[in-house]
């Protein structure tokens, strides 16, 4: 199962989606991978601290971020 954000009636999955709605954030990697691309899922991201380091409120339940 895979980690995925929700931004009010928006879902996203990939990386390129993350970036389409989050366009200033810093994007931080999980150390498990090498790199990422956009069409990978969010796994690659350490989202607490992505959404830590912006500022975004969020609340997590399990794999499922919802931004608050
Ligand atoms: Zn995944």
């Amino acid at each position: 199962m895979c980690q995925t954000v929700r931004k009010g009636t928006v879902f996203i999955e990939t990386v390129g989606q993350f970036k389409e709605q989050f366009p200033a954030v810093d994007l931080i990697k999980n150390d498990c991978y090498e790199d990422f691309r956009d069409d990978d899922c969010l796994c690659v991201l350490e989202l607490d601290d992505v959404f830590d380091k912006a500022g975004i409120e969020y609340e997590a339940e399990g794999m499922e971020y919802t931004i608050t």
